[in-house]
C-alpha cells in the first residue's frame, strides 16, 4: 500500500517541533521510528498532511539515573534499552522486555516514546510503565506536565497526550533493594506483539512480599494493573502456593478481548499462566 501524499519536515530542536505542530494543527504527526505510524499511513488509517521528524533530536535521547529515578528519553530505541547496563542493573525487566520487541530492525529504530504515544493494546511498554509506576513527561504550548502511567492510557489506541504535545521522557522510580522483576509474554509468532504480556515486580523482606505490582498488556483494550493479584500476595510469603492462589484474579473485572489470535476464554487463561510465569521468574 502507498500512503497519501504528505509534506516532510525535520525539526532541529523540540521548540521547533512544537511550533510545527501548532502551525499544522490537527493535520500533522510526529515521526519517531516510523514503525507504527508508517504502516498505519500505508493502510490509510492515518493520513496526516505533514510529518514532523523528531528522530534526530538530541533532547529526546539518553538514559540516566537522577534522584532515585531512571530517566529514559522518549527518542531512545528499544534496542538501546535492551543493551543498557544501567537499565539491566536497576530494573532488569525493562531490558528483558525491550529485547522481546519485534525483530532487530524494529528494536534498532522504534522508540519507547513512539510506542507509548501509539498505545497499541498489544504493545509491551504500557504494562511495564504501569508496573513500575512510571511518569510520562510531556511538553506542549502551555509548558511541561507529567502524567502518571496509570492515567496516561485511556483506551484502545488512546492516551492523555494532546495533539499539540510531545512526550519528552519517561521517569521511572528505581525500586528498593530486595526487589525482583520479570516480564513474560505470549507473543504473536510473526510480529512478536503481545497476545498477553505480564510485568511483575516484587519487593521482599525475609521471604515476605512487602510490595507487589503486576500489570498486563494484550488482555484488554488498554493495559491494567492486576490489583487482585497484588493484594492477594502482599504480606504473604513468596511461595508456589501463594502465587497459585493469587493468579486466579488475573483477568477478573476486565473486559477481555477476543480476536482471531485468542478467544476471550483463552486470553483469560493465558493471563493466569503468564502471571504465574512472571511472578515465578521475579525471584
Ligand atoms: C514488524 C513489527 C513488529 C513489532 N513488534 C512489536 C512488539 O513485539 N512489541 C511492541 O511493543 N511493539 C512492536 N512493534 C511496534 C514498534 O515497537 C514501534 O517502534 C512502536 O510502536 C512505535 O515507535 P516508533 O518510534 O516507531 O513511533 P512512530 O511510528 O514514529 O510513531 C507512532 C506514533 O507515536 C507518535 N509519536 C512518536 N514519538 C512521539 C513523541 N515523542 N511524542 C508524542 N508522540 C510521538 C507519532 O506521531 C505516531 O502517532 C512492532 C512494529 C513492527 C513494524
Amino acid at each position: 500500500m502507498i500512503p497519501n501524499g504528505f509534506q516532510y519536515h525535520r525539526a532541529s530542536n523540540l521548540q521547533e517541533a512544537l511550533s510545527m505542530l501548532a502551525k499544522h494543527e490537527g493535520d500533522a504527526k510526529l515521526l519517531a521510528g516510523g514503525h507504527s505510524l508508517i504502516p498505519a499511513m500505508k493502510l490509510r488509517l492515518n493520513q496526516p498532511a505533514h510529518l514532523i521528524d523528531i528522530s534526530r533530536l538530541e533532547e529526546l535521547k539518553g538514559i540516566k539515573e537522577d534522584s532515585g529515578m531512571l530517566h529514559i528519553g522518549a527518542g531512545v530505541t528499544h534496542g538501546e534499552i535492551a543493551h543498557s547496563k544501567l537499565v539491566k542493573d536497576k530494573i532488569a525487566m525493562l531490558a528483558e522486555a525491550a529485547d522481546l520487541i519485534g525483530d532487530v530492525q524494529v528494536r534498532n529504530v522504534g522508540t519507547i516514546g513512539g510506542s507509548l504515544a501509539h498505545a497499541d493494546p498489544a504493545a509491551d511498554w504500557p504494562a511495564l510503565m504501569l508496573a513500575t509506576e512510571a511518569h510520562i513527561d510531556l511538553l506542549g504550548p502551555k509548558g511541561e506536565r507529567s502524567v502518571a502511567a496509570e492515567d496516561f492510557f485511556t483506551g484502545f489506541y488512546m492516551t492523555d497526550l494532546g495533539e499539540d504535545e510531545i512526550i519528552t521522557r519517561i521517569r521511572i522510580p528505581i525500586p528498593p533493594a530486595g526487589t525482583s522483576t520479570s516480564y513474560q509474554k505470549f507473543m504473536q509468532p510473526a510480529s512478536r506483539f503481545a497476545i498477553v504480556g505480564c510485568a511483575a515486580m516484587i519487593t521482599r523482606t525475609n521471604g515476605t512480599c512487602e510490595q507487589v505490582r503486576v500489570a498486563f498488556t494484550g488482555v484488554s483494550d488498554k493495559p491494567y494493573r492486576a490489583k487482585n493479584i497484588e493484594s492477594a500476595l502482599t504480606g504473604k510469603s513468596y511461595s508456589a502456593e501463594s502465587i497459585e492462589a493469587a493468579i486466579t484474579g488475573a483477568a477478573e473485572g476486565v473486559d477481555v478481548m477476543s480476536d482471531h489470535f485468542a478467544s476471550e476464554e483463552y486470553r483469560s487463561h493465558l493471563a493466569r499462566v503468564y502471571a504465574k510465569r512472571a511472578l515465578n521468574a521475579a525471584n
